[in-house]
């Protein structure tokens, strides 16, 4: 047996201790004892102090990683028609799994029942229903720097957009500029890579306080969390993918899943879709016999910037947050979810972990608090494992739906 455990066993043994000890400690809550030095000194230091490191590197991370991304769209422009089509499914397909996710959240239900309001720190300010148009307007930043400031994320992401975009177009005469925001996200990346050092220590004060204010029936909302999202993430590539996959790209879905699955072990294992490029190319160029023209651009493209997987626990992580808090969500919300999560997910680097960290983007926007992120974290690497699958997914469906309509032979199509 290996002396170090690695970070997401701490992470899970935190969340199991944590359990125990609210378990334990549910019956002595209102002892005064237990709820000024344990609830609000210890489990609030340790679970808030973890929230507000994820929550200082959110800006950061969301500017640097989609100005990166869209300065990458100029491989797009390059591509011209193909690469028009691939964005276009990427971001439709997204969308659709977050509309998808919000829909059976609201079916499942995973949060309603039990009410965590009053342990909230931070106050919930869900904006009121609001016109549509203002919703498209106030996306527009009149000042980056005070959207940054706010952590106004549609702002921000609008704006980093359009400087990745002028990057791009500027090329070699901007490269230093390019170069600070790819330094930038490296370090993003590496700030959260030590924030998660305490990641164990702030699961167990979250759920450690969740539990002592709610006892066992806490239990249920979690898990009906995962199972939701599992539901969905299965309803998303079995329905909408393998529709897409009949329809647009001629394939037979269970010849598919039998080449494909390979890939998916990789993703499932390894919860990284960055680790499944290899093998996603090379299943897609020699079992499916795509050309290296189209998978060598949409395979790295969707790996990076097409996550559906994440967009659906997203989504329902979001409506999971509401309920347990005690939050109706508007139309206006709704929306802004969708827009959000599907933006979240061309800024999601395809490693472990990392979507749930970019679910605090979407908890901003809506106004729900981030402490609700600590509560998803005890299990996200088994959601983790089963949404990489399916974003890499994705990915496989597009490039066949894509090479099919460019009128290449696919071996074994329909
Ligand atoms: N692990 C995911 C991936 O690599 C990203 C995430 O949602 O954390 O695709």
């Amino acid at each position: 047996m290996s002396k170090k455990l690695s970070l997401t066993t701490k992470i899970f043994i935190a969340l199991i201790l944590g359990v125990i000890t609210g378990l334990v400690l549910h019956p002595l809550k209102d002892n005064p004892f237990v709820s000024k030095y344990l609830l609000n000194f210890v489990f609030n230091l340790l679970g808030n102090g973890f929230v507000r490191a994820i929550r200082m590197v959110v800006v950061p991370l969301v500017l640097c990683s989609l100005v990166i991304g869209a300065a990458g769209i100029e491989d797009v422009t390059k591509l011209g028609r193909i690469g028009i089509k691939t964005l276009v499914f990427y971001l439709s397909t997204t969308a659709f799994a977050v509309i998808l996710a919000l829909v059976g959240g609201n079916i499942i239900n995973p949060g309603k029942g039990v009410r965590i309001g009053d342990i909230a720190v931070s106050e919930v300010t869900v904006s009121e229903t609001k016109p549509f148009v203002d919703i498209l307007l106030e996306m527009i930043p009149i000042n980056p720097a005070e959207a940054m400031a706010t952590g106004n994320m549609l702002q921000i992401i609008v704006f980093a957009i359009l400087v990745g975009i002028s990057l791009s177009l500027l090329g070699d005469k901007a490269s230093n500029i390019k170069k600070v925001f790819e330094e930038g996200n490296s370090l993003s990346l590496k700030l959260v890579e030590i924030i998660m050092i305490f990641a164990p220590f702030g699961v167990y004060g979250l759920i450690a306080k969740t539990f002592t204010t709610l006892g066992y029936v806490a239990l249920l909302p979690l898990f009906k969390y995962f199972i939701g999202v599992v539901i969905i993430l299965f309803i998303h590539c079995l329905v909408t993918y393998q529709g897409i996959l009949v329809l647009f790209g001629k394939y037979n879905p269970i010849k598919f899943f039998k080449n494909f699955a390979p890939t998916m072990m990789v993703g499932f294992s390894t919860a990284s879709s960055s680790a499944c490029l290899p093998s996603s190319l090379k299943s897609m160029q020699e079992t499916f016999g795509v050309s290296k023209a189209i998978s060598s651009f949409t395979i790295p493209l969707g790996n990076t910037i097409n996550m559906d997987g994440t967009a659906v626990m997203q989504g329902v992580a979001t409506i999971f947050i509401a309920q347990i808090y005690g939050v109706d969500l508007t139309m206006g919300n709704y929306i802004t979810i969708i827009l959000t999560a599907t933006l979240a997910s061309i800024g999601t680097a395809g490693v472990p972990g990392v979507g749930v960290i970019m679910l605090g983007m979407v908890l901003v926007q809506v106004g729900l608090p981030l402490e609700g992120i600590g509560l998803v974290m005890g299990i996200d690497r088994f959601v983790d494992m089963f949404r990489t699958m399916i974003n890499i997914t994705g990915d496989a469906v597009c490039t066949l739906v894509i090479a099919k309509t460019e009128g290449e032979q696919l071996k074994e199509a329909i």
